[in-house]
């Protein structure tokens, strides 16, 4: 059922902790966290708590939990001091999407060129 955890989804692992992350922030929705591979100073991961594989999937069934996983990301440039920063959700393997449950990446500590690659 959308929503519900998946046995094999990491970061469904990393909601319950059974996989270990360094989260820096959580709330009754949301978890942010740092990414094992950083491309940025700032690199931290914010998902919701349930399962959907993608932004567009957590959008059309409820739309409060993407505003939950926007203000977050944003709380999360806040307590990193970013001046700018990016708010990206790859979508699609071509767009480089390696973890099908929804996250967003925060980045920022360095210049960041656009378009992106
Ligand atoms: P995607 O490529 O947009 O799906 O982003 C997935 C992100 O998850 C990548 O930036 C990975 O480096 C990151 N990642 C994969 N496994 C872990 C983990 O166990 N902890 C934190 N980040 C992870």
């Amino acid at each position: 059922m959308a929503g519900e955890p998946q046995a094999e989804c990491l970061f469904c692992k990393i909601v319950t902790g059974e996989v270990p992350a360094t989260v820096v922030r959580e709330s009754d929705t949301t978890v942010a966290f740092r990414d094992i591979n950083p491309q940025a100073p700032t690199h931290v991961l914010v998902i919701p708590k349930a399962h959907y594989p993608d932004a567009a999937a957590v959008a059309a069934a409820d739309p409060g939990l993407t505003a939950d996983v926007l203000r977050e990301a944003g709380a999360v440039a806040e307590e990193e001091k970013l001046d700018a920063y990016r708010i990206v959700f790859n979508t699609g393997s071509g767009a480089g999407q390696t973890v099908f449950h929804a996250h967003a990446h925060v980045l920022g500590g360095r210049g960041l060129n656009w378009p992106p690659g």
